[in-house]
């Protein structure tokens, strides 16, 4: 077991969950379900001043929505919660105390150091993704002896970092590679401590189209917008899944357990992923259509209910979500199309009504459809076009060319989803309602 892969995601609870720590969660993750290993959610809180409650929670409530489920912890409520470094301060006291014991540290003005060995050579070590990389720490000028704890008792980052990697059995850590530079000090650390570093695997940074580096303010940077814009959190997985990996063929739309299956790191990319929110949606698109129609409707449900609409019929609601699903991207986009659906809704546009039943003989035609449609039996979208078809040949005219006053004389307007089926679920009653309401508007007129 002590050889099996354990890589572990170390969030600090400063801020939201931004894309970049979610792609670096991902990673860690597909590299040990790719090994039968273990991942651990470690949250580096041991700077009281900068976490937060709400941060923590949304480090969670992120993970959780993706999909990134974490298998070791202190047991919370029956599940694993995450290590917490603010609750696992004797196991950093003890090995303070053996790196002391050893020499290695010294009391500067309360705070404690960690003195590099300064005649060790570069630090050399082969990163798993940006390959040879050496460190000098030679000078105490570039580098200071480093600070492991304040003196106000509190831990830096380096030494709890190091520390838990080495308690936790840590065999590969994944990171953003903004911590490349601090990998040499790692490296001292656990050599003082008497271990071998684990293998390190820095993943590029996360870059904007334009080349810059992404922001707190960029849209698309936290987890939650997507979870609150409408994404499918398989869809958005799958392109975190994108942004530093690739299968080495043209696809992008790709099930989790292929990527599992072939997470490996010659796929794994040297250059920086630039972002595209764009396709990101494109995507959500793509796994929107394919998604089983029962369970777009559970997705969907929320985004209906937040947007004042009925949703207490899930039949009702597969059928429309199955017009309207092709139309949209992300299920925020939903509503606007269920909107159609409502009799309550119905907005009559007079430009509409002129343009389509301004015509007398259209007029007259959509009339008499619309006695048919009282007693078509039974009601069906394939039995209007029916009638359509019937009353159109009355008037010597192409079926094609009655169904915009249809449309008009239903919706109020000239475009809208697809009729027939739109017909077949709002039912004849709503049906025949609904064209006295705007005939009664062109009549006026
Ligand atoms: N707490 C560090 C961060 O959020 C973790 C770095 C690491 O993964 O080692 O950047």
């Amino acid at each position: 077991m002590s050889d099996a892969v354990r890589t572990r995601f170390a969030p600090s609870p400063t801020g939201y969950l931004h894309v970049g720590g979610a792609r670096t969660a991902l990673f860690s993750w597909l590299h040990a379900r790719r090994h039968g290993g273990r991942f651990i959610l470690r949250v580096e809180d041991t700077d009281a001043a900068r976490n937060t409650d709400a941060a923590f929670a949304a480090i969670l409530d992120g993970l959780r929505w993706l999909g990134i489920d974490w298998d070791e912890g202190p047991d919370v409520g029956g599940r694993h919660g995450p290590y917490r470094q603010s609750e696992r301060r004797a196991i950093y006291d003890r090995h303070l105390l053996r790196l002391a014991e050893a020499g290695h540290t010294y009391d500067d003005q309360g705070a404690i150091r960690f003195r590099f060995d300064r005649g060790a050579g570069p630090t050399q070590f082969t990163d798993r993704i940006c390959g040879p990389v050496s460190f000098d720490l030679s000078d105490p000028e570039t580098s200071p002896d480093m600070t492991i704890r304040r003196p106000d008792g509190s831990y830096i980052f380096h030494f709890v970092n190091v520390v838990d990697d080495i308690e936790m059995g840590i065999t590969t850590v994944m990171r953003g590679d903004d911590h490349l530079p601090n990998t040499p000090k790692h490296i001292a650390l656990y050599r003082a401590l008497g271990h071998e570093p684990p293998e390190f695997a820095h993943i590029p940074l996360i870059l904007n189209a334009d080349g810059s580096k992404m922001s707190k303010r960029d849209q698309g940077a936290a987890v939650q917008s997507y979870m609150d814009d409408g994404f499918l959190p398989e869809a958005v997985r799958n392109y975190l899944c994108l942004l530093g990996w690739s299968p080495k063929d043209d696809r992008e739309k790709l099930a989790i357990d292929e990527v599992i299956a072939r997470f490996d790191w010659p796929n794994l990319n040297r250059k920086s992923a630039s972002f595209d929110l764009e396709k990101c949606r494109w995507l959500n698109g793509q796994y929107l259509q394919a998604m089983p129609l029962d369970q777009a409707w559970l997705s969907a449900r929320p985004f209906i209910t937040g947007a004042g609409l009925p949703a207490d019929d899930p039949e009702r609601g597969r059928a429309i979500l199955a017009i309207v699903r092709p139309k949209v991207r992300l299920l925020s986009e939903l509503s606007e199309w269920f909107g159609w659906f409502e009799d309550d809704r119905l907005t009559i546009d007079p430009a509409a009504v002129d343009k389509a039943l301004g015509d007398p003989d259209k007029l007259a035609a959509v009339r008499e459809l619309r006695a048919q449609l009282a007693d078509l039996k039974p009601w069906s979208g394939d039995a209007v076009q029916s009638s359509v078809a019937e009353v159109a040949a009355r008037h010597d005219t192409k079926p094609g060319k009655l169904m915009l006053p249809l449309r008009v004389a239903v919706t109020g307007q000239t475009s809208g989803p697809d009729l027939l089926p739109l017909l077949q679920v709002i039912g004849r009653d709503s049906t025949l309602a609904r064209i006295d309401r705007v005939l009664a508007t062109a009549s006026e007129s």
